[in-house]
């Protein structure tokens, strides 16, 4: 039996707890239901070619597994048709997944998100379940489902889809593993802690992110250089990152998901997407580092993620800037200040916005950012472009530390402005970029 019926001609979920199946919009829509199934019953049109599924499990692991509907004592049914899809419910849920739940909604907590278990997502006239749900700052949403070796394969049906529901409607999937083969795969953004017993993993002693989480390297690519470069045997003089593992620990990863300090990231590395956790201000060097880049990175695309290439992958995001200026080659590395992120609750006054300077950007009144922001971050960006055109040694010193304080200028103006606003930093920052660079001036 399962709560959950899946009506595939509706295209609908009906929960059999509530009276109106969740569905206050359809009237007597039990009764309607109820009386077709049992129509078809009559006629002997068999389960599997009638109009009900499971909604629950089997459907979250893209099985489509018949039902049928019943009353027993009163109360509304669905069965399952098949045996095999009834045991898919009847798993429970092991000790250890209890814990991680326990251990996530605790961390966020202590980190001041709020959160709950089982929790469902309106969407449309369907729903979203997610295993475990952080609410994080500025309405980020983290919907974390734990995967553990206690289950066998096929509960890993399905996850690509699900991840990109979850995505899709603004809930940042976020799966978690104890088996090692599950965390290599590239479906989602996995990560991995080493297989232990609930005890541990209830524990408020350090729990850790062994896979899953990079730092990315960033570095100049010429003769002093550690790596080949990505784009052939020469030298290109441009800047390139390496992702590096690093461990992370557990609840550090659930509060800083939550407050938007680490991000999901992803990049096509030979026929393989490659999809790892990165520290924000790591994501938004390698964001910048794009949208000084000519394309070349792209060119490695073509050869077949193996040997080198694997462990020393080129990164792509896919989100990269679809217009970039093409500068010369870029011989400085992004050296922006890394500011903390806005706090969640903002106790400071709200101050008047300013509006001082004149805009290049007729498009920022569509934006709502200040035209200050704008002024601030085009005068950045000039300075870094002048850098790229001087060749006298005494003369880049001097226009580098220009262009540190121009983009120190820009960063504290960012952060004031999101403070006041209660806007996310971050997503300020990569709007205000976005808007700079991708406007033709
Ligand atoms: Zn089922
Ligand atoms: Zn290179």
């Amino acid at each position: 039996m399962a709560n959950v019926v899946w009506h595939k001609k509706l295209q609908i979920l009906l929960d059999l707890i509530r009276d109106d199946l969740d569905h206050p919009e359809l009237p007597d829509l039990w009764d309607t239901i109820y009386r077709t199934d049992r129509f078809y019953g009559r006629l002997g049109v068999p389960v599997t070619e009638r109009d009900l599924q499971c909604g629950g499990v089997c459907r979250d692991m893209g099985v489509e597994a018949p039902m049928h509907l019943r009353m027993r004592g009163g109360r509304r049914e669905a069965v399952h048709e098949r045996r095999e899809d009834e045991e898919r419910h009847t798993a429970p849920m092991s000790d250890e997944h209890k814990a991680y739940q326990e251990r996530i909604l605790r961390a966020a907590e202590e980190g001041g998100f709020s959160g709950g278990s089982e929790v469902r997502t309106r969407v449309g006239r369907s729903w979203i379940q997610t295993d475990t749900l952080v609410e994080g700052a500025d309405g980020r949403r983290i919907g974390w489902e734990v995967q553990l070796s206690t289950i066998d394969q096929s509960g890993l049906r399905g996850v690509r889809a699900r991840a990109a529901k979850a995505a899709k409607n603004g809930i940042t999937p976020a799966w978690h593993t104890d088996r090692a083969a599950y965390a290599q795969r590239n479906d989602t953004h996995w990560t991995r802690s080493d297989h232990l017993p609930a005890y541990v993993i209830a524990r408020t002693g350090d729990l850790r992110i062994v896979s899953g989480f990079r730092a990315l390297e960033f570095w100049h690519c010429d003769t002093r250089s550690l790596y080949p470069c990505p784009h052939g045997v020469r030298r290109c003089g441009k800047a390139h990152a390496t992702p590096k593992p690093r461990d992370v620990l557990f609840d550090d990863m659930v509060r800083q998901t939550a407050a938007g300090t680490i991000v999901p990231i992803q990049f096509r590395a030979g026929t393989t997407v490659h999809r790892y956790w990165v520290t924000s201000a790591d994501h938004d060097r390698l964001e910048n580092l794009h949208s000084n880049d000519t394309g070349l990175l792209h060119e490695r695309e073509a050869t077949p993620a193996s040997g080198a290439s694997r462990n020393r992958p080129t990164c792509q995001p896919a989100a990269a800037p679809s217009t970039v200026d093409a500068p010369p080659p870029q011989p400085d590395l992004p050296a922006l200040p890394v500011q903390p992120p806005a706090p969640a609750i903002e106790t400071a006054p709200a101050a008047a916005e300013q509006h001082a300077g004149r805009s290049r950007q007729p498009a920022h009144s569509t934006t709502g950012l200040p035209s200050e922001l704008i002024t601030l971050q085009q005068a950045a960006d000039d300075a870094q472009l002048q850098l790229q055109h001087l060749h006298d040694h005494h003369e880049r010193d001097l226009q580098r530390q220009v262009w540190r304080d121009a983009a120190a200028a820009v960063q504290d103006a960012v952060t004031h402005y999101a403070r006041t606003k209660r806007l996310n930093r971050y997503e300020v920052e990569v709007r205000l970029r976005r808007l700079v660079r991708h406007t033709a001036r």
